[in-house]
Order: structure tokens, then C-alpha cells, then sequence
């Protein structure tokens, strides 16, 4: 049997994380298998999809890496496969046209809740008689689509995280509807149960695999499978992504779309990775670092959590780090262009490529995020640096002017690292102060701060551009 798993999102909104988890396990699992991994847009809700969210989808599963072999396919391309399983119910008897109006529906709840029942339809219409139909549809009612569901069912499977599973037929809400009424189309438009099973067959997926939340509609599924006499597929309901607190995660929680993830400076193969561990763990347990195609060579449900997995940022900045600390400067470079051009730094990544390396070089060590590097590469893109009031301070300490007038006659002549070391010694030496005097008023002086990057190498990427000897001379002239 040849593995196939599909991601199935609505395009309602953006890439949530919930949806890109989803694919992250689907797509594991598939490579895992050597199956195929496919994408399906859920598009029949007409009013709520958009073309922008799609777009969104695609872009964000794309820049993740989760690539797909199939599709996407569009639900609201393949409206006729719905309608003919509807019609294929109907005729064997297993679904029915029920013409309850709102108003009724409405009373049949009210009376429920008076009796304090759970609310469910009580099956009011299965039976109805040829004349009965007739005369509901002359009062020009449009009837909806229901799907029998017998109360003494008892539906099982075998959930691959959850083991086995059983649901009451009686708990599933009464006879479901499949079918929406429309009043251009005979059968009405299809609804999510229907269409999925449909879809899933068709699409021949041998595992579904997604959130906690669908457990109920999973219930409700199977039995379509049986009716349409289809095998049912295997199940994986993966936990739910709760928030800091242990709530279910949502959009108070802050940021949880996946392209406000980019956004923020999570490089794609560090976010695929966090993404993995929430709610999977490495059967080496230490092993927290690796790539999807890594991961999916020891991927199983056997390590996949019951429990709902907490987001936890703090576990996320450092995956972060770990990706961008030992990358190449010129990999790096690329990334951060963006984040500088939002911030409006002005530089032109071809000709400043001599200073832009180095400088990606300097900050890779120390970042989290990428947008990290907007503040902490403030002085090298600033033509002049504004002093903070603690830059200031220092510079009126003793020894600190004096160190600035005895490194500025050696600023026209080139500038390493081992050469401006040498400076700094030499300097602190001739004055008689501690070395930190000196080199607090050297990046004071450089940068306008008295904390940052590497001074050394601050320094020389500075002199590289020219930058140092006008802003040494300017604290020079303060005096
Ligand atoms: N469109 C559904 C969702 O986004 C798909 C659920 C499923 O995988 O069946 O939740």
C-alpha cells in the first residue's frame, strides 16, 4: 500500500500554525513512507474563501518546505462529485430531504433546552410521506439534505495517537446535514462531512491525519465511508496547540499566523522544526535540532503526544539561534536584507557587499531573530550616530577624550583587527587607564552606545567604510 496523507485547509483565513503543524505531521508521515503528501482547498464556503488566503497558504506550506505531490485541488471545482454521492444517498435510501424551517428548528432547541436535553434534531422529517414532501414544497420550502444517523450506533476505530476511540451515534447531534438548500441546484450545496469523505476517497488517502478538533466529524465520517461503501482510511488526531497558559491557542494569544512568524525573524527551517517538536519528540530525546527530512526518517505516531502541546517561545527564539548562529554570511545576508530595508536603512547589497559580509558575520553570533539585527546594526548604516546620554557620561570620564586624541592621528592608514587591538593596548598603556576606559570611549564614540557587537570588529568594519575618523573627530572637537 502506497501511503497517502493530504493537507486539507479552508482558505478562511491565513497559514494559522495549527494548519502548518498539521502539514508538518502529514508530510513527515508521507516522507517517512515514501507516500504522497497532497493538497486540497477546502473552498465551499463561498462567502468566507478567498483567493488572498489561498495565496497565503500556498506561500507559507512553500516557504516551510513542505512541497506537495498532488493538487491543490479546489472543492468548488469538483461540486458534481459531491452531488452524485448526494443522489447516490438518496437513492439507496440513506439520506432524506428534510424541510424543518429555521423558525421550527429554532423551537425544537428551545424545547430541548426547557427539558434540559442536549440540543440534536429528533430525526422529524426521515419519514416523511411522498405527500407530505409534495405539500412542504408547494408552501415553497427548500428543503436540506440530512444523512440518517442511527442513535444505537456505536462507531470505533483505531486512532493512531489516541488508540481506540468510540462515539455514540446518539451523540453525534441527530440526522446530519450534508447538503445545504439552494435554490439552483436541486441537491443543494455540500457541506464539509460530505465533501471530505468524498474527497478522501477519491483521492484515495490512505491516513488522515489532523487536529483533536475534528474527533466528533471523524465519528460522523466513517459512517459516510460505510454508506458509500468505501474502506475507511486510518486516523491520527494530532493535539491540540495550546497557548503559554495551557488554553487552546487563538489570535489573543497574539501571533499565530505563519507569514507574521517570517515576519518576525524565524527563519523557515527553524519554525518546520519547532513546529515538529510540538507534540512529537526525537527518539533520541536530546536531539532537538534537525531538518524536516531528518525528522521524517525516525517519524512515527508512536512519539506523537495525547496531551495538548504548549507553545513555548522561549524554546522557539533558541531553535532560532541555533539555525542562524552557524550560518554563512552570504546565506545570512540575504535574510536580512529585508528587515533593513523595512527598518530604512539605506545600502546597495551588490556594492556594499565588502562591509555587508562582515557585518553578517559580527551579528550572526548574537542573534535570536533576524529583526534582532535592525537595532544592533544602527551604527553601521547611520552616515552620523547621535550619542545616548550614557555614551555622553562616558566620554566625560577621565581618560576617555584623551584616548580618542591618541588613536586619531592612526586612522588614514588601514585598519585589521590585530592592528586596532594593538591601538587599544597601546592607548590604554600611554594613558595609564584601565583598557575598558578606552574601549568604552572608542564604541562610545563609533556607535553612540555603550554595549553592542565586537568593538574590535565593529570598528574595523567601520573604518572599512570611512566612518570611524568623522565620528572620532566630532567627539574630538566636543572638547
Ligand atoms: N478544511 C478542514 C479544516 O481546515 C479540514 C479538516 C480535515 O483535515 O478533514 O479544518
Amino acid at each position: 500500500m502506497t501511503v497517502r496523507v493530504r493537507i486539507a485547509p479552508s482558505p478562511t483565513g491565513n497559514l494559522h500554525i495549527g494548519t502548518a503543524r498539521t502539514a508538518v505531521f502529514n508530510w513527515l508521515f508521507a516522507r517517512h513512507h515514501g507516500g504522497k503528501f497532497i493538497l486540497r482547498i477546502e473552498d465551499t464556503d463561498v462567502e468566507r474563501s478567498k483567493p488572498e488566503y489561498t495565496e497565503n497558504i500556498l506561500e507559507g506550506l512553500q516557504w516551510l518546505g513542505l512541497t506537495w505531490d498532488e493538487g491543490p485541488f479546489f472543492q468548488t471545482q469538483r461540486l458534481d462529485w459531491y452531488r452524485q454521492a448526494t443522489q447516490e444517498l438518496l437513492d439507496k435510501g440513506l439520506a432524506y430531504r428534510c424541510y424543518v424551517s429555521s423558525e421550527e428548528l429554532e423551537a425544537m432547541r428551545e424545547a430541548q433546552k426547557a427539558r434540559k436535553e442536549a440540543p440534536r434534531y429528533d430525526n422529524r422529517h426521515r419519514n416523511l410521506t411522498p405527500e407530505q414532501q409534495a405539500a412542504y414544497e408547494a408552501e415553497g420550502r427548500q428543503p436540506v439534505i440530512r444523512f440518517k444517523i442511527e442513535d444505537d450506533r456505536e462507531i470505533t476505530w483505531q486512532d493512531l495517537v489516541r488508540g481506540q476511540v468510540s462515539w455514540q451515534g446518539a451523540d453525534l447531534g441527530g440526522d446530519m446535514v450534508i447538503a445545504r438548500a439552494s435554490q439552483e441546484i436541486a441537491i443543494g450545496q455540500p457541506l464539509y462531512n460530505l465533501a471530505v469523505v468524498v474527497d478522501d476517497i477519491d483521492m484515495q488517502i490512505t491516513h488522515v491525519i489532523r487536529g483533536e478538533d475534528h474527533i466528533a466529524n471523524t465519528a460522523k465520517q466513517i459512517l459516510l465511508y460505510e454508506a458509500l461503501e468505501a474502506t475507511v482510511p486510518t486516523f491520527a488526531h494530532t493535539p491540540l496547540i495550546l497557548s503559554p497558559e495551557g488554553r487552546k491557542l487563538s489570535k489573543r494569544d497574539g501571533v499565530t499566523a505563519i507569514a507574521d512568524f517570517k515576519k518576525m525573524g524565524f527563519v523557515a527551517p527553524a519554525l518546520a522544526n519547532y513546529m515538529t517538536l510540538l507534540g512529537w519528540s526525537h527518539p533520541e530525546t536530546s536531539k532537538e535540532i534537525f531538518t524536516l527530512e531528518e525528522a521524517a526518517k525516525d517519524f512515527s505516531f508512536d512519539r506523537v503526544n495525547r496531551a495538548g502541546a504548549k507553545f513555548d517561545w522561549a524554546k522557539l527564539d533558541w531553535i532560532n539561534s541555533q539555525y542562524l548562529h552557524p550560518m554563512p554570511a552570504p546565506e545570512l545576508l540575504e535574510l536580512l536584507v529585508p528587515h533593513w530595508q523595512a527598518a530604512g536603512y539605506e545600502f546597495d547589497l551588490e556594492s556594499d557587499r565588502a562591509w555587508l559580509e562582515p557585518l553578517t558575520t559580527l551579528l550572526a553570533e548574537s542573534l535570536t531573530r533576524l529583526e534582532d539585527a535592525v537595532p544592533m546594526s544602527k551604527a553601521f548604516f547611520a552616515t552620523t550616530v547621535e550619542l545616548s546620554p550614557e555614551a555622553t557620561a562616558h566620554l566625560e570620564q577621565p581618560g576617555a577624550k584623551e584616548a580618542i586624541e591618541l588613536i586619531l592621528p592612526h586612522l588614514d592608514q588601514p585598519l585589521e583587527a590585530t592592528t586596532a587591538s594593538e591601538l587599544i593596548q597601546k592607548t590604554t598603556k600611554e594613558l595609564k587607564v584601565k583598557k575598558p576606559v578606552v574601549m568604552k570611549a572608542l564604541r562610545a564614540a563609533l556607535t553612540g552606545e555603550l554595549h553592542g557587537t565586537d568593538l574590535v570588529q565593529t570598528w574595523v568594519i567601520l573604518h572599512q567604510r570611512g566612518l570611524d575618523k568623522p565620528r572620532l573627530e566630532s567627539v574630538n572637537s566636543e572638547q
